[in-house]
Order: C-alpha cells, then sequence, then structure tokens
C-alpha cells in the first residue's frame, strides 16, 4: 500500500531537463514519478513527489507536432521512392500506411510528455480574460 504524497505545490521550474524527461515520459518535476497511467493518460498526481498535472492540459499540442512530423518524413520519402524507383502504387500502401500509423503512434506518447514538461518549465497555461 502506498501512502499519498504530501502535495507540493511549488511554483519552481521543473528540475530536469523537459526533453529528457518527455522522452522517458517521467515525471518534470522530479524525473522519478511515471507520467502516464495509461496510453496517454496523463496521471493526476505524481507517484513519487506528488506534483498536480490536473491543472495542466496540453490539448492537441502534441499530435499537431507529431504529425507534422510523421507526414513530412513519410511523404518526403514516399515522393523519393516514386521518383527514384517508380513502384507500383500498393507497394506504397503496403510501406507508407503502416509506417506513418507506427510513427504516430510511437512519437504520440513522448511527444505528450515533452509537451507537459515544456509547458510545466515554461509555466504555460490556459488564457483567461482575467489575465
Ligand atoms: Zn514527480
Amino acid at each position: 500500500m502506498t501512502e499519498n504524497p504530501p502535495p507540493s505545490e511549488t511554483k519552481a521550474p521543473a528540475r530536469i531537463h523537459p526533453m529528457r524527461a518527455g522522452l522517458l515520459c517521467r515525471c518534470p518535476n522530479c524525473g522519478k514519478g511515471r507520467l502516464f497511467s495509461g496510453f496517454l493518460k496523463v496521471v493526476d498526481r505524481c507517484g513519487v513527489c506528488g506534483f498536480d498535472y490536473t491543472r495542466l492540459n496540453t490539448g492537441d499540442g502534441a499530435a499537431i507536432f507529431v504529425m507534422q512530423i510523421a507526414g513530412g518524413l513519410v511523404v518526403f520519402t514516399a515522393l523519393f521512392v516514386e521518383i527514384a524507383y517508380s513502384p507500383p502504387m500498393w507497394l506504397h500502401l503496403v510501406v507508407f500506411l503502416p509506417l506513418v500509423l507506427g510513427l504516430s503512434l510511437g512519437l504520440m506518447r513522448p511527444g505528450k510528455g515533452v509537451m507537459i514538461a515544456l509547458q510545466m518549465r515554461n509555466r504555460a497555461g490556459q488564457a483567461r480574460s482575467d489575465d
């Protein structure tokens, strides 16, 4: 049985590099706790330091970057293969559709982790009318 860790509602920026924490899917505050409880479900609190993640919301930010990176890589690779080798269309579908799917799913979790870590580092938040 684990105890509830004391809440650490510190305003201090993240102590480890956000890219490292995000790519490893670890807590950007302590670098040890898990960041996700499911594939893309962020934990409510860090199991190690107790940092509250309920205030953070990256929205679709990670998905936009992942679509741009995966789409760009696959489209330009497919264009290069088409120009250089002119393979049949079915070969493009067999090779590049699974590739874009795998890249998108593989990059989504670390991409969201990096977005959360950068949001913590830069203290970014939702714009409100009273700001
Ligand atoms: Zn933590």
